[in-house]
């Protein structure tokens, strides 16, 4: 096994190839290290910037091997790598997150399970493998409920909302009709997540508690920070870091919460990496969540998380690229505004190609992010018609 503490100068190895492993690698060249990736994909967001792009199936374990021979560490940017890839992965190179963490998070009942053992407050859930289970489950949990796959759900992927219990077999069938959970609806009065990242030698940080808003399951928008009273912040950030300690990852992690009318908070999911909801922090924070992955991977100290200013984040989707590139002039004369676009080719509906942060210089509550994100959704309406 090679040393952990991996200097500027070493080469890190990225499974997955999206705008996560962009941003990452953005940030490790910025600090001398290079970069290889490996997914299935190739001229891809990661492969853009990184030294070296390699085109396998993550399951391509000869290939995996060899990628993983040619690296001093490996990470992943995209929770669905099989278990086992990194497992083969760890055999060579240290590797953040280990396939255990992986293993737990990327399946939505192992994840609960975890967390529900461990005494962390979830959604309520039950575990549907037939008609039959979850005509009982229906029945338990009661309506509206939401039917989720156990797997490769991601962006509201896999996920139906039953409002009736006459409905539910029709919407299982629509899934797969495979192994599924069914939580109970929460009508919240927030979404929020915490982005923390924690050491090898155990050390974690937070970026605090944001405030998230979907649209068609998708993120739109992330305020940071959230306004919420002090101690419901409080809780969530010991909720959150306790979720890292149990785990024991190395490297970040992103804990999305539901806040409920009672101020109740439940956690949502899990993603064991950097997350759509702490892109604000590349523009907003001393160190960004991309800086705190590569550190933790590298066994470098975490660096400061303080935030500069309060911030709003809103997603650029391919919506938007039906006339072709947008002209982003307009964009980039805003004051204070900051435009990230990932190098994706194929613009598809509700495909992230990019995002905007805004920044309220001098202001740092929640206030100033909700002004923040009045610019951001200008700058998004400058090409955007909708918005
Ligand atoms: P997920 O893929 O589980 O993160 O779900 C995507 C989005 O769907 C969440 O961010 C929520 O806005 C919504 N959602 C998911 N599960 C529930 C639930 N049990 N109750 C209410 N809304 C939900």
């Amino acid at each position: 096994m090679k040393h952990e503490r991996i200097l500027p100068g070493a080469t890190i190895g990225v499974l997955g190839s999206g705008q996560l492993g962009r941003m990452f690698a953005m940030q490790a060249r910025r600090m001398g290290y290079r970069v290889h990736t490996l997914s299935p994909e190739s001229d891809t967001p990661t492969g853009q910037i990184s030294d070296l792009e390699i085109n396998a199936a993550y399951d391509d374990l000869d290939a995996v091997r060899r990628f993983a021979l040619d690296v001093d560490a490996v990470t992943i940017e995209f929770e669905n790598i099989p278990a086992a890839t990194l497992e083969a992965v760890a055999e060579i190179v240290p590797t953040h997150p280990n396939a255990h963490v992986l293993h737990t998070t990327q399946q939505r009942i192992r994840e609960k399970t975890f967390l529900t053992r461990a005494g962390f407050p979830v959604t309520p859930f039950r575990h549907v493998r037939s008609e039959s289970e979850l005509t009982q489950a229906v029945a338990e949990l009661g309506c509206p409920a939401v039917l989720k796959t156990a797997d490769w759900g991601y962006d509201g992927k896999g996920q139906r909302k039953i409002d009736a219990p006459a409905e539910a077999s029709r919407l299982y069938a629509e899934l797969g009709a495979r192994d599924a959970v069914l939580e109970a609806f929460i009508d919240f009065k927030r979404e929020v997540s915490i982005v923390a990242a924690r050491a090898q030698d155990g050390m974690m940080v937070n970026f605090g508690v944001v405030e998230n808003s979907h649209r068609n399951h998708i993120l739109d928008y992330t305020l940071a920070p959230a306004d919420l009273a002090p101690e419901v912040v409080r809780h969530a950030i010991e909720i959150a870091v306790s979720v890292l300690e149990e785990l024991k990852v190395v490297g970040v992690l992103c804990v999305e919460m539901f806040v409920t009318r009672e101020g109740e908070l439940l956690i949502n999911e899990l993603a064991p990496r950097p997350h759509n909801s702490g892109h604000w922090t590349l523009d907003a924070c001393v160190t960004s969540q991309f800086e705190q992955q590569l550190r933790a991977v590298c066994g470098l100290p975490l660096g400061s998380t303080e935030k500069l200013c309060a911030a709003a984040m809103v997603n650029l989707l391919g919506d938007a690229w039906e006339t072709g590139e947008p002209d982003w002039r307009g964009v980039c004369e805003i004051p204070n505004v900051k435009l990230h676009l990932y190098g994706k080719h194929a613009a598809r509906t509700g495909r992230k190609m990019g995002h905007l942060t805004a920044l309220a210089p001098f202001t740092h509550d929640a206030a100033g992010a909700r002004r923040a994100l009045e610019q951001a959704r200008h700058a998004r309406r400058v090409w955007r018609r909708d918005s």
